[in-house]
Parts: structure tokens; C-alpha cells; sequence
């Protein structure tokens, strides 16, 4: 079989579902399927049905599992990513020390790649999406947390011990906001999709005017919305998102200087209009030569960056022998 045949399969592990493609060595998804994950049922349980959509997804596409040249899982970190294992998973009871590259390799027998979530859908933008013509880029997914994922010179950056490129967990405030992760003042916890609805919900208690008051089941994109629609409380809560979103970006401006930042996730659905505000912020903040050699944009995969990220960082293992 030649380079161009090759198929590999990415798996998007996620607390609710997984979410699985099969995509051609240059990244292109010919075939998805998505499942519950089940997650309450625990480790064992997970791993089988994700060995199972492995197996579902091959059937649907009309080939064997020796058709499939490698796989590659993204989970939620902390990770050990040269043994392929998830040391911690707080959305998921029970995922302490769990060998998922062990355990897919034994249920399917194919070369199995482990990655932080958020890596790779870092490197799946940069292998084929809105990064693909840069080497220096950082991801960051506003969802439910703040993923980070950093490439540098065309290669995932880890760190020393696998716990690099956790940027919601930098913080922007002393003795700011309590983050999910014990610390306080971390982006994730004034910049996630979570945050601005934990916001929006703190001051609309304190009794401020506004077309959110009252409202019990606050999602991020209503707030977006109503800051669209003219409402002044709404609008403040989006240009402080775009504020905080800003200091974050600007330190790690002045740390990398990469060229490009992406942004996905839930808070894509903000559009363009935000998008600018947070450009706008950042050419305020940042030294001027590295904001004007920085391109801030949304993700061109969107939901599909972390299946292609972990399915081509498998393409990239099984190539080289190497993690990408
Ligand atoms: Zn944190």
C-alpha cells in the first residue's frame, strides 16, 4: 500500500463522547462516528467501547482493522505521552495511572499514539488547518476548560515532563477567581466558555439590569448573543472576556512569539466581532513586534481537529518513529 493509501483512525476521548475518524495521511476525515463514552462505568469500560469504535468505524468504512496503519488517542491530561498513559482525568471517575496505549494495542493490535487533547488539536491545525503554512503556532480551546497546545518548529512542545502547554492554567490575577485546578487567577477560570457563564451568573445575582436576569440556564453563547442584541450587562461580560483572553495571549506572545494563535472550541460561536475585540486588545497590550507578526484567528478544523491532531500524530509516529 503506498503513503497516499494509508488510513489512519483518531480518537477524541472526551467525558460525554468519543468521537472517532478515519483520516487519510494528509488529514483529510473520510469516515466519523461518535459515541457515548459511558464514562460513570469506569476505565475498563471506556477503553473496550473505544476498541470497539475502532472496530464499528472500520466495519462502516468497508475495511479491515490491518487496513488502519496507526491510531492515535486524544485524551484529557495530565499524560505521560511516551508510555501512552493518562495519569489523571477529573471529568472521568477512576482514570488514575490508566495504560490506554497498552490496552488499545492489545484489543487491536495496531501501533496505538497517546496525545493531550488539546496538543493535538494544535497539531491537527497546524498539519492541515489554519496553521498549516506556519511552524510556530499555539491552540487555544475555549470549551467547558482552557486547553493549551503549543508547536514549535513544526513539532508538539511537551515540556520536560509532559505537562508544558497548559496555558488555561496560567495565571492572569493574583489571588484571582479559583480555578477547577486548586489554583487561583488562572485564565481558564475568567476565559472558558464555564467562566463567562459563571460570571455572567455572579453579577446578574447582585442585580444588575439586564435581559439575562432571571434566567437559570445560561449558556456562553446566549451571553454572546445578548451583547449582540444591545444588552449593556452583556456586552460588558464579552469585553471582559476579550480583555482577559488578551492578557493571557499577550504573555504568551511575550514568551513564544509564535506565529500564529488559533482559537476553537465552544466559544467560536462569538463570531467575528469578538475575534476582533480580542485582536484589537492585544495590539494594545503586546510589545509591537510581536503582535504585528502574529496572526490570531479561529480554527479551520473546528470540532474535528482533535481526531485529525491525534490521527496524524499517529501518521507522524508511524513514520518516523518518533512522537510528532
Ligand atoms: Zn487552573
Amino acid at each position: 500500500m503506498s503513503t497516499h493509501e494509508k488510513r489512519y483512525v483518531g480518537i477524541d476521548l472526551g467525558g460525554t463522547n468519543l468521537k472517532l475518524g478515519l483520516v487519510s495521511a494528509d488529514g483529510k476525515v473520510l469516515r466519523r462516528l461518535s459515541s457515548p463514552t459511558q464514562a460513570k462505568h469506569g476505565p475498563a469500560h471506556v477503553l473496550e467501547r473505544m476498541a470497539q469504535a475502532v472496530r464499528d468505524l472500520c466495519k462502516a468504512a468497508g475495511i479491515g482493522l490491518e487496513d488502519v496503519a496507526a491510531v492515535g488517542a486524544a485524551a484529557p491530561g495530565p499524560l505521560d505521552t511516551k508510555e501512552g498513559v493518562v495519569l489523571f482525568a477529573p471529568n472521568m471517575p477512576g482514570w488514575r495511572n490508566i495504560h490506554v496505549r497498552d490496552a488499545l494495542a492489545k484489543a487491536l493490535d495496531r501501533p496505538i499514539v497517546v496525545e493531550n487533547d488539546a496538543n493535538a488539536a494544535g497539531y491537527g491545525e497546524f498539519r492541515c488547518g489554519a496553521g498549516r503554512t506556519v511552524r510556530d503556532m499555539i491552540i487555544l480551546t475555549l470549551g467547558t476548560g482552557l486547553g493549551g497546545g503549543i508547536i514549535i518548529g513544526g513539532r508538539m512542545f511537551r515540556g520536560h515532563t509532559d505537562t508544558g502547554a497548559e496555558l488555561g492554567h496560567t495565571v492572569i490575577k493574583y489571588g484571582g477567581r479559583r480555578c477547577g485546578c486548586g489554583i487561583t487567577g488562572c485564565l481558564e477560570a475568567y476565559a472558558s466558555c464555564t467562566a463567562v457563564v459563571a460570571r455572567t451568573q455572579e453579577e446578574l445575582a447582585t442585580g444588575v439590569a439586564s435581559s439575562l436576569a432571571g434566567r437559570e440556564d445560561i449558556t456562553c453563547k446566549d451571553v454572546f448573543d445578548a451583547a449582540a442584541a444591545g444588552d449593556a450587562f452583556a456586552d460588558h461580560i464579552v469585553k471582559d472576556t476579550a480583555d482577559y483572553l488578551a492578557i493571557g495571549i499577550t504573555s504568551l506572545l511575550h514568551v513564544l512569539n509564535p506565529e500564529m494563535v488559533v482559537l476553537t472550541g465552544g466559544m467560536m460561536g462569538a463570531g467575528d466581532k469578538f475575534l476582533n475585540l480580542v485582536r484589537q486588545r492585544v495590539k494594545e497590550t503586546a510589545f509591537e513586534r510581536a503582535a504585528s507578526s502574529c496572526e490570531i484567528r479561529w480554527s479551520e478544523l473546528g470540532g474535528d481537529a482533535g481526531i485529525v491532531g491525534a490521527a496524524l500524530a499517529a501518521e507522524a509516529f508511524e513514520r518516523t518513529g518518533q512522537q510528532a
